[in-house]
């Protein structure tokens, strides 16, 4: 599956971001980390894609470009931003189902591959880890340079320079545990 967005500024690009991450954070946790492999224009809206991304999960940090630093770790709090001040975070663990398990997420990893020559250099700083732990949301910027590490159901986001303002947002890969999520996304 693959739908595509088209935003006319940068606020819409992070509100689609934030959305994302809303989404995500009420789905179903899978075994391993989830993976969002951003790829395309340089200026395409990666970055501000996922500032609002990261406000979605509820980090309250800055999502800045990593020019020379490779990857950053967030962490994205106990209940996730829909629980957060409710106070609802261990009855909600304690019950499971779809309440309890949005809370095993815990890191924000924001990776740039800009800079990267070859994968190995991610190998290097422990991504096989980072992306086999079910605790950890991984957001990859240049994911092209590193396609090989990326696991198949890595969901991926295609960004394109079309105008000024204008960015075409291309989400692709639906399967397994996100399918619900998409499902969502295509209302
Ligand atoms: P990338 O990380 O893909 O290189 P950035 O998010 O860092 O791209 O930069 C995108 C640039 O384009 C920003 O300066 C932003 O203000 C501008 N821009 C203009 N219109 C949009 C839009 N619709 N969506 C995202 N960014 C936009
Ligand atoms: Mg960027």
């Amino acid at each position: 599956m693959r739908k595509i967005y088209l935003t006319n500024n940068p606020l819409q690009t992070k509100k689609l971001g934030e959305k994302l991450a809303k989404e995500i954070l009420k789905a179903r946790p899978g075994k391993e980390a989830l993976i969002l492999g951003l790829e395309g224009d340089l200026g395409g809206g990666k970055t501000t894609f996922l500032q609002g991304f990261a406000k979605g999960l509820g980090v309250k940090q800055k999502i800045l470009s990593p020019t020379f630093i490779i990857m950053r770790k967030f962490k994205i709090g106990n209940h996730g931003p829909s629980t957060d001040g409710l106070g609802l975070g261990p009855a909600l663990l304690q019950k499971g189902g779809a309440g309890g398990c949005k809370l095993k997420i815990e890191n924000f990893f924001h990776i740039d591959c800009y800079r990267i020559k070859k994968p190995k250099e991610l190998l290097d700083l422990g991504f096989k880890e980072i992306i086999s732990s079910p605790k950890n949301i991984v957001a990859i910027e240049w994911a092209e340079k590193i396609k090989k590490l990326l696991p198949q159901n890595t969901i991926w986001l295609k960004f394109e320079f079309i105008e000024e303002k204008t960015r075409k947002i291309a989400i692709k890969n639906f399967r397994g545990r996100v399918s619900r999520l998409f499902i969502f996304m295509l209302k």
